[in-house]
């Protein structure tokens, strides 16, 4: 399989190539075409199988079809449990989005850090990638809304309940529409990580890895 058979396009396909990305991984190739075509995905995989990508590369796929978003509207929101991992997604999204003809704006925000710039810097983003509780308190500063997100993506989400994050979790789920793309990734699927499974996601495609 290659990364043209799964449905991406050329300026993708490009950036890809100059990533020196040869070939999908299998998460990649089970998860890229599903979430193309707008399903929810359950993906059992840890750090190392390239799971970033797997959700990275569709959204901005599918971001080139989109009409720009309201301001301070996030059309695609990525949880993560901590600030490296906020980072370093956001930085996957802005090396592929590069060559994109349709530009899409991504920030990552999380706690420890003055809020004011995050208020600022909210501006025209499309793509937010942030920690639970940072989001919430920017939402409480009308920074930003949920109410037109279509895509929601659960990143390590048994490491985000072992973190005490499942309260937030609860209320960001609670702000988001009911009619939007989830797709939730975890290291392990314990009880808790179930339960959102099947309060949250629609007939995903479940990918063991
Ligand atoms: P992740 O599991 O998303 O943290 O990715 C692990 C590492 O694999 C990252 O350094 C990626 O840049 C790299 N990677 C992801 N997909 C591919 C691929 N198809 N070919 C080569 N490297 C990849």
């Amino acid at each position: 399989t290659s990364f043209q058979s799964l449905g991406l396009s050329e300026p993708l396909l490009k950036t890809i190539a100059e990533q020196n990305y040869t070939q999908p991984y299998p998460i990649q190739q089970a998860a890229i075409p599903a979430i193309l075509k707008g399903n929810d995905v359950l993906g059992i995989a840890k750090t190392g199988s390239g799971k970033t990508a797997s959700f990275v590369l569709p959204i901005l796929e599918s971001f080139q079809r989109l009409p720009p978003a309201k301001n301070r509207h996030i059309t695609a929101l990525v949880l993560v449990p901590t600030r490296e991992l906020a980072v370093q997604i956001g930085t996957v999204f802005q090396t592929f989005g590069e060559r994109l003809p349709r530009k899409v704006k991504t920030l990552a925000v999380f706690g420890g850090v003055s809020i004011n710039p995050q208020m600022i810097a909210m501006q025209n983003v499309e793509i937010l990638v942030a920690t639970p509780g940072r989001l919430l308190e920017l939402i409480s500063y009308k920074a930003l809304s949920l109410s037109e997100t279509r895509v929601l993506v659960l990143d390590e989400a048994d490491k985000m309940l072992n973190m005490g994050f499942a309260d937030e979790m609860r209320d960001i789920f609670f702000l988001l529409p009911k009619n939007r793309q989830s797709i939730l990734f975890s290291a392990t699927l314990g009880d808790e990580v179930d339960k959102i499974n099947k309060n949250q996601l629609k007939n995903p495609l479940r990918i063991e890895i």
